[in-house]
């Protein structure tokens, strides 16, 4: 090898080691980290599209004026035999960062099913069905009000508390993450409240939980340069988005090779049976095929 090339590898291997040194600097050990069983593997393969679905709260008091927050406990129960039936393996959002950042396999036909908020009923009424029909599932939790209760007139409808939180991570069913403080849209906020709400939440949820919070789904779906650039900084390897097809835009599901950037999700809706959900899922992987060929071209 000439000198001068000698030298650029030199440089070239302290320059990876300092990298790879920050990298673990930066990341840390996770405390536990959630992550599914996978049987079936799906080796070299990187563009695998995946569909998130995105709940909010289960009630027996389904009313069309809160169509895209609300879900009788009798269909999302249908929806999730269903999904099993239809052959899908759900994974935890986690594993599909350590898929796309670390190489860890998924296995056939991933889905991801999520929940945003934190309401009581996630605990009461899906962590039951979640755990009989072994499910796992990602659920995003507002940190001012774990505990909260409809009663107290402090929110609308009630939140589980954080002993709650702690049994669902611990049952390796659930992995919980964060969904901001006080759910504020992100991009109405200075710099520093920013930085209050997203470091706040992920420190009240590793230390009641003992668990890594990296994942940071908005509220609203609002994100922007500043917040994202900031949600980084405050140790968030992954940033969750939120797909408004109601407003024109297109369902849309995930493919691997587009990476963690830009990560959606598909707004479930009560009115929505197991026929329309696989209809809307059709749909998004779809689209997302066309996109991502469209982008390749
Ligand atoms: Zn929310």
């Amino acid at each position: 090898m000439p000198k001068k090339t000698r030298i650029l590898a030199g440089i070239l291997i302290v320059a990876l080691c300092i990298l790879n040194a920050n990298i673990y600097f930066a990341e840390g050990e996770p405390q536990t980290e959630q992550t599914t069983a996978v049987e079936s593997i799906q080796p070299e393969e990187t563009d695998i599209i995946i569909p998130v679905l995105m709940y909010h709260n289960i009630a027996e008091n389904y009313s069309a004026s809160t169509d895209g927050a609300n879900i009788t406990p009798k269909r999302f129960e249908e929806q999730m035999t269903g999904i099993l039936e239809r052959g899908y393996t759900p994974i935890f959002v986690a594993d599909y960062y350590n898929s796309v950042e670390r190489g860890k396999p998924l296995p056939e036909n991933p889905i991801i099913v999520t929940f945003d908020d934190g309401y009581l009923s996630n605990y009461k009424i899906a962590f039951p069905i979640l755990k009989k029909l072994n499910i796992p599932a990602t659920i995003f939790i507002v940190t001012s009000t774990v505990g909260a209760t409809a009663e107290s007139g402090r929110v609308g409808t009630s939140h589980f508390t954080w002993e709650q939180a702690k049994e669902m991570q611990q049952s390796g069913i659930i992995d919980i993450h964060s969904h901001s403080h006080t759910h504020r849209d992100m991009t109405s906020l200075s710099p520093a409240q920013l930085q209050e709400e997203l470091r706040l939440s992920r420190y009240l949820i590793e230390k009641n939980l003992g668990k890594n919070c990296y994942v940071f789904s908005y509220p609203f779906g609002k994100y922007n340069e500043t917040t994202s650039r900031l949600a980084r900084m405050a140790g968030y390897r992954m940033q969750i988005l939120v797909n408004y097809a109601e407003s024109g835009q297109d369902y849309l599901a995930n493919n691997t090779k587009s990476g963690i950037e830009h990560f959606t999700r598909l707004t479930v809706t009560g009115s929505q049976t197991t026929e329309d959900l696989f209809k809307m899922i059709d749909t998004a992987v779809e689209n997302t095929k066309k996109l991502d060929s469209s982008i390749s071209q």
